[in-house]
């Protein structure tokens, strides 16, 4: 037996003796045994696919403690919890753990025991967890719901931009786990750039939910729209779930479906009675606030009355559907002014003097409340310029924000503007890939997958541009293929998605989706192979 297969075996016996799962996916075995052989992993499953019991055998396969970070609060708990009913250590560290927590997860790490530390994001700008981090003996760092560092992804935390550093500044390197539901190449790079990933072995696996139907209802009247929502619910046969755009709109639809709302306005015991009730088997009326750390397996639809602003995001809601396995359908009411809403939102620029003002008052460390009170913005306002002015290497932002190098604060806000420029035509771009899918006529599945770099050719047989007979079969262009990475004279360096006789889809590093017409780009040589 090799070194893998040795793992992998060990990696079993694990997760059946120590963790009482009765069976192990061979993406979780693979993922496992290479970090427990001291390999970075990126890994890509969907939600429900068992993600955190890949990292819980590496970490007993290594007999070392395992930090985990996780945006999750909730899931961190229940997880905690469920390894310490295994018999386990594990501790919770977050903006509402006493003392004691903290004390707890420092013993555990400078042990060297099996144990788990589940860490909160914004635990990482503390110097006294980032000093303890550094001298522990931790050789297993597991960074959930990866997708968070990707600045230009559909759901960035700031706080995950410190990640790199907080591995680089350990005595011996860990390996590092990055593991996430949803990440379209582009994502993947930036995760593993941002967290330094070493050679990486990627585990990306069961991209298609060949079970969830696919389709798009177009309405021009919003009312029309909404009682065909209303009806759509009420006709299928299980229970599943209706995304809102608003927490007004999630509470108009759940009142009329007399069923539970759920959104980041409610507090905390109705959020969790929503949620059980879900949990049990109801329908629920949810904004985008609802959804990760779910676990249920028979979500018979997903109805959006509204759609998310990107395909990364709709992916990710309708794959809360039928991971039972058994048929789901995904159901999208659509109305094309929804997406011009999308569209207001992201596209706020920077005001330059606001951005000159912020690198000017930071002439030295300085506190967030004393720089609102320096330049007169809003904490909120604030956080969002200081990102900006953090990206163009203007500032650093620890507990204090840092001058960065000595740049002039005129250039070290145009530098910021540029990028957010740049930032606002990758939105910009994302959204018109939702309405690509919405108002499509070929097949929705092969679309959606290619999105995600996957190179799927024929119709799936199983949205409703295939019932209707739409979908056409993929003729090569003879010019690019999926997968290769193109120049544009002025878009720069670019991955190609989908390449089709009329349209070329492209993804650029620097400004996001765009579509070209594929015979122009033939006729005036537009696009040169890397
Ligand atoms: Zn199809």
């Amino acid at each position: 037996m090799d070194g893998e297969t040795a793992l992998r075996a060990r990696a079993g016996q694990i997760a059946r003796d120590d963790l009482g799962y009765a069976k192990l996916r061979p993406a979780q075995a693979e993922a496992a045994a290479a970090l427990a052989a001291g390999q970075d992993c990126l890994v890509i499953l969907p939600s429900g696919a068992g993600k955190s019991a890949i990292y819980q055998i590496a970490a007993i396969a290594l007999g070392t403690p395992a930090v985990v970070v996780s945006p999750l609060l909730a899931l961190q708990r229940d997880q905690a919890d469920a390894l310490r009913a295994r018999g386990l250590t594990a501790v919770t560290v977050n903006a509402l753990s006493g003392r004691r927590a903290r004390d707890e997860a420092a013993a555990l790490l400078s042990s060297g025991e099996t144990g788990f530390v589940f860490l909160a994001p914004e635990q990482l700008a503390r110097e006294d967890v980032r000093a303890i981090l550094a001298r522990s003996g931790v050789r297993l760092f597991v960074v959930d719901e990866a997708h968070c560092i990707a600045s230009w992804g559909h759901d960035f935390r700031p706080d995950y931009l410190r990640l790199g550093s907080v591995i680089d500044a350990f005595g011996e390197r860990p390996a590092v786990a990055a593991l996430t539901a949803t990440a379209a190449p582009p994502v993947r790079q930036e995760i593993a750039d941002r967290l330094g990933l070493r050679d990486p072995r990627q585990v990306i696996r069961d991209f298609d939910r060949p079970e969830i139907h696919l389709a798009v209802r177009q309405f021009h009247r919003a009312g029309d729209k909404q009682q065909a929502v209303l009806d759509t619910v009420r006709e299928q046969p299980g229970s599943g779930l209706v995304y809102a755009a608003t927490r007004n709109e999630a509470e108009s639809y759940a009142a009329l479906l007399k069923v539970r709302a759920y959104h980041g306005g409610l507090s905390r015991a109705d959020r969790a009675r929503a949620q059980e009730d879900f949990e049990r088997g109801g329908t629920i009326v949810a904004t985008s606030a609802f959804g990760m750390g779910i676990d249920r397996g028979d979500v018979r639809f997903v109805v959006h009355a509204a759609v998310p602003g990107a395909l990364d995001e709709y992916y990710q809601e309708i794959g809360r559907s039928g991971r039972d396995g058994k048929p789901a359908v995904a159901i999208c009411c659509y109305r094309s002014e929804d997406l011009g809403l999308r569209r207001y939102f992201a596209s706020s620029l920077p005001d330059h003097d606001d951005l000159v003002a912020v690198a000017r008052a930071v002439d030295q460390p300085l506190g967030r409340r004393e720089l609102a009170t320096r330049t007169g913005l809003s904490p909120g306002h604030l956080a969002g310029l200081l990102n900006l002015l953090e990206a163009a290497g203007a500032v650093r932002l620890r507990r204090q924000v840092e001058p960065a190098g000595d740049s002039d604060p005129q250039e070290a806000a145009s530098r910021a503007e540029q990028i957010a420029g740049q930032h606002r035509s990758v939105e910009r771009s994302r959204v018109e890939m939702m309405r690509r899918y919405a108002e499509m006529t070929d097949c929705r599945r092969r679309f959606l997958l290619r999105y995600f770099g996957e190179p799927v050719s024929g119709a799936c047989g199983a949205c409703d541009n295939c019932d209707a007979g739409r979908s056409q079969p993929l003729v090569p262009t003879g010019l690019v293929s999926p997968g290769e990475r193109v120049t544009h004279h002025e878009w720069g360096a670019g991955l190609v998605l989908d390449a089709e006789a009329d349209r070329l889809t492209v993804l650029f590093d620097d400004y996001g989706y765009r579509e070209l017409a594929t015979p122009i780009v033939s006729d005036r040589h537009l696009l040169t192979l890397q």
